[in-house]
């Protein structure tokens, strides 16, 4: 039975309702989590808040080789992890050790930064008087996190958090909790001091809100869906919090007519299917100039049809199972829904058969031709391996439909027209446009969303100024 992580120690709170940790390729019980209250929550914030001082006083440089030597710590233990987070999150295994990778990763580049951070001095403000603008750590930040990249997610906030000197409560989702309590164990164990960093388990309405609304956490930093991220925001408004919020995303992709469509095919296709679908940048609309229309699909569909399917510990498997049961429906309604409005299914739109698939939540890779512009699929973020295509006769067309969309995350544009290039990444409402490349996220580069997507950035150097309070100390000499 797993426990939360709190103070540098797993702690029992007897009593609790429990959770089951569901293995989404079989349905059976992976491990039960405690569903945290109002109590225990405060319980984990005290304990960041006793340890904030201790860690703010710690020299930046020391907390980076600490971050640095922890990250190490985690990546020694790389095939557990991996065997953890598949069993509780359905991906195949092979995602499960690049995600732990990027994890490492991330932590790794947030430790190298521990001396960059700095202030400023402005002189002469008066006769004998000078500015400093002086940065400092906010003190207990809450981190929650969703279901779909439990750990990558996780340390996108853990890394400037901890190097900036601040303390972490994390919220994981109570479908995937696993990996992140060992993870904070292997942490501390390599030598983040206890209370540095807490993990506690339960639902988002109870222990989620517990954590935004309580009085010691200072920011929040949330990734997850729109509607979610709309509660936080006007939670975090009583108390004047500071919020990050990295929301859902719904990234068109344009193929021109110059383009390389091998790329372009193979980069959607990666990007569509990775992690089942669910993955918050990932190509959810794809717009192809009409007149190559069906030479992209004679490149796509090969590539879709080789997807393996199964569960996510069977050798060469590429696509596991999605999450939840729940899930499927939603992508079931959707499909059902594009077909209404009249898409023509070109490629899987159903659940898979066979034994191997009957007790997991799998549904085939899935290719929509022209669906209505109105439909859910176009309107909705759709979290799963769903790919709708539509002709669309120009540019112009493509970068107004990709624009439709509440969402404002990724987006990609395929041409070897520089001018193309140039003019559809200028007016794509998105944080990342991403040229003739496949969507990668680098940890050099600052990254959010525009419009719903939500706002703040994680990642980049940028990231750390989220993490800082900026004041100013005016200094009066009298010699
Ligand atoms: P979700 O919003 O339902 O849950 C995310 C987390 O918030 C979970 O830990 C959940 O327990 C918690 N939560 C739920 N209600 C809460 C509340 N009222 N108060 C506090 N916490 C609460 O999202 P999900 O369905 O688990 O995740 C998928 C969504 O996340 C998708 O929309 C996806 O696009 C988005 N996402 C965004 C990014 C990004 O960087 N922009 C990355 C990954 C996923």
């Amino acid at each position: 039975m797993a426990e939360m992580f709190i103070g540098g120690k797993y702690m029992e709170f007897p009593g609790l309702e429990r959770f089951p940790v569901i293995n989404p390729a079989n349905g059976e019980v992976v491990d039960t989590v405690p569903l945290a209250e109002a109590e225990q929550v405060d319980a984990a914030v005290q304990e960041a808040h006793r340890a904030f001082p201790g860690w703010w006083d710690t020299p930046a440089a020391r907390r980076g080789e600490l971050l640095a030597t922890a990250a190490r710590a985690v990546l020694s233990h790389v095939d557990e992890l991996a065997q953890l987070l598949t069993s509780e999150q359905g991906k195949p295994l092979r995602e499960s050790r690049i995600e732990i990778r990027r994890f490492v990763d991330t932590l790794d580049h947030y430790a190298g930064l521990a001396k960059n951070i700095r202030g400023g001095y402005v002189p002469d403000l008066d006769e004998g008087t000078y500015g400093l603008v002086v940065k400092r750590p906010l003190g207990v930040v809450g981190a929650i996190v969703p279901w779909n990249f439990p750990t990558t997610l996780l340390g996108n906030k853990l890394g400037p958090a901890l190097v900036t000197g601040n303390t972490v409560v994390a919220k994981p989702a109570e479908t995937t909790p696993l990996t992140t309590l060992r993870i904070a164990q292997i942490m501390h164990e390599a030598g983040i001091p206890a209370g540095v960093f807490n993990v506690i388990t339960g639902t988002g309405p109870v222990a989620g809100e517990a954590l935004v609304t309580h009085p010691l956490v200072r920011k929040v930093a949330f990734t997850g869906s729109t509607a979610t991220g709309k509660r936080i925001m006007a939670l975090a408004a009583d108390g004047v919090k500071r919020v990050t919020l990295e929301l859902g995303g719904s990234d068109p992709m344009i193929v021109c007519d110059d383009a390389d469509l091998d790329g372009a095919a193979s980069a959607a296709s990666v990007s569509r299917f990775f992690n089942c679908g669910q993955a918050c940048v990932a190509v959810k609309r794809l717009y192809v100039f009409e007149n190559v229309l069906d030479q992209f699909l004679e490149k796509l569909l090969p590539r879709v049809q080789r997807l393996r399917m199964g569960p996510g510990t069977m050798e060469g498997v590429i696509l596991g199972p999605l999450h939840t049961d729940r899930q499927r429906r939603i992508i079931e309604e959707q499909v059902q829904d594009a077909i209404a409005s009249g898409a023509r299914v070109v490629h899987g739109g159903k659940r898979p058969e066979g034994e191997l698939f009957e007790k997991g939540f799998f549904y085939e890779p899935t290719v929509l031709l022209s669906p209505s512009h109105d439909s859910r699929v176009a309107r909705e973020e759709v979290f799963g391996p769903v790919l709708p295509i539509w002709p669309v006769k120009d540019l112009d067309e493509a970068i107004e439909l990709a624009n439709s969309s509440i969402y404002g995350l990724g987006s990609y544009v395929w041409t070897r027209s520089l001018d193309r290039a140039s003019y559809a990444a200028h007016r794509l409402e998105a944080g990342y446009t991403w040229v003739n490349a496949a969507q990668k996220i680098y940890d050099e580069l600052p990254f959010g969303g525009m419009k719903q997507s939500g706002f703040g950035r994680e990642h980049g150097s940028e990231a750390l100024d989220y993490y800082l309070e900026t004041r100013s100390v005016v200094v009066r000499t009298t010699t």
